[in-house]
């Protein structure tokens, strides 16, 4: 029987495609560690590699798997830049920290691609990413924003698309115009997340799996993590839980929500070769954004329906089926061989939330559906944060991120009308 991750539903296409992920001890008995990681994501796994392979002494716990989170269940697109547009960032703090977040998110662009051609990782890399618009009223904006970016963030690679050309990049009528990005691409993020694990072990870091972090707590100048596997006592934490981080650290759990989001894979597409010709992937202009792309061995990965609430829909393929119709009539009937879902760490500016949540004990996360590339970067700050030396970390930490509102009995509730209501007007 294949492995089930405990937190996110369905087995996905990632994992029946990488057959060697290997596995990792549970900890036995207590520990002390320079630095303690929580959470065996791309960020945590990241923090491990840097500080190990810098002679830092540092253990990392997952209570499941590597990648049962969002790090080996995503849609792998790089994008460009953070989740919010770099001109619109601009508009609320200035030209100048919209530049430098816009750098962060490049320099995250360049590291990821960077490790893995070190190390030799294959992450199925595939270039290029079309942004189009499901309402024609969004198209000055459009427009504008590719203007913006070359003017005035020095980013010469993206073109607009009249409808035409949006057509016949995408195979199909549905959208009016679009965006083509030639700076960036997509990843198989399985591939990436084993590669990385193993790089992290090789580097020295202890690394466990299926242990569970319970609480954190403060005893003189030292921060015992309580687990179900014993306790580990050290200088310095790093909470990589994300979405997933549940009861066990309040700040955190109440600035980043979790938004489910669900993925279908089809069959080989060898009928079809109009769809996405150039191999790009995609994202669109709704709320609850539709994001799809063919794999290397051109397959249709579609990601779309969002879930606000605790429940899983009972049949992910049925939602993302009338999805893919919508866009690709003709695909209406292919087999839909794999359907999973994850939980994606939002925050209310969408964001990255970065912070020192009690003295020692550092949170990130948030990446707010851009986090492929951020959050293995975040990773390698948290690191050269510890190594002090300067670190783009500091950029994140001075945003100002609000918390949810609605207190923990609420929040889940307030967000799910909110969002509910933005859902609603992409139909509009
Ligand atoms: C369906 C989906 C599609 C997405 N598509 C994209 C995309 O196309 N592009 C993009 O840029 N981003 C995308 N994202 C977001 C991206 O995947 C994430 O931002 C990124 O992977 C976050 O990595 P992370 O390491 O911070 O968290 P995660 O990978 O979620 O890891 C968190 C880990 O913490 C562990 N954990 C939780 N609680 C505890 C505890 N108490 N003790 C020990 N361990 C614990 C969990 O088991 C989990 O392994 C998508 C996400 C999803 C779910």
């Amino acid at each position: 029987m294949p492995w089930q991750s405990p937190i996110s539903p369905g087995y996905s296409w990632y994992e029946a495609t990488v057959p060697d992920r290997p596995e990792f001890p549970q900890m036995a008995g207590s520990c002390k560690a320079d630095v303690a990681v929580i959470g065996g994501g791309y960020t945590g796994l990241q923090a491990a590699y840097n500080l190990a392979r810098q002679g830092v002494d540092v253990t990392l716990i997952d209570a499941c798997r590597f990648g049962d989170g969002a790090s080996g269940r995503n849609g792998g697109q790089f994008g460009t830049g953070q989740r919010a547009w770099a001109d619109e960032t601009e508009e609320t703090l200035g030209h100048e920290r919209a530049q430098l977040l816009f750098n962060m998110a490049e320099n995250a662009k360049r590291y990821v691609l960077d490790f893995a051609g070190q190390h030799d990782i294959d992450i199925d890399f595939m270039p290029g990413q079309l942004s189009v618009g499901h309402k024609k009223s969004l198209e000055k904006d459009y427009r504008d924003h590719v203007e913006a970016m070359a003017t005035r963030f020095g980013y010469p690679h993206l073109s607009f698309m009249e409808r035409e050309e949006t057509a016949s990049r995408l195979g199909s009528s549905r959208y009016h115009f679009g965006i083509r990005d030639a700076g960036t691409g997509h990843i198989h993020p399985m591939k990436l997340l084993v590669g990385l694990a193993k790089q992290a072990a090789l580097a020295g870091a202890n690394l466990f799996e299926q242990t569970r972090a319970q609480k954190i707590e403060r005893k003189g100048t030292a921060v015992v993590i309580t687990t179900d596997r014993g306790t580990i006592t050290t200088e310095r934490v790093l909470v990589a839980c994300n979405a997933y981080i549940g009861n066990l650290e309040p700040v955190t759990a109440s600035h980043v929500m979790p938004i489910r989001s669900f993925i279908g894979a089809t069959e080989v597409l060898s009928a079809y070769p109009n769809v996405l010709p150039g191999g790009e992937s995609v994202d669109d202009s709704r709320f609850v954004v539709r994001y799809f792309r063919k794999s290397k061995d051109g397959r249709l990965l579609f990601g779309g329906r969002e879930a606000y609430t605790a429940d899983n829909p009972r049949d992910i393929s049925t939602h993302i089926r009338r999805q893919i119709s919508e866009i690709y009539p003709e695909l209406g009937n292919v087999e839909i061989t794999h359907g999973w879902g994850g939980s994606v760490g939002i925050t209310m500016p969408r964001t990255p939330f970065c912070r020192e949540v009690m003295p020692g004990v550092t949170s990130i996360g948030g990446y707010s559906g851009h986090g492929v590339m951020l959050s293995n970067y975040c990773g390698k700050l948290y690191a050269d944060l510890v190594l002090g030396k300067p670190t783009e970390l500091d950029l994140l930490k001075a945003l100002k991120i609000p918390a949810f509102p609605g207190g923990t009995r609420f929040r889940s509730a307030l967000l799910f009308l909110a969002l509910s209501w933005y859902a609603l007007r992409d139909r509009l």
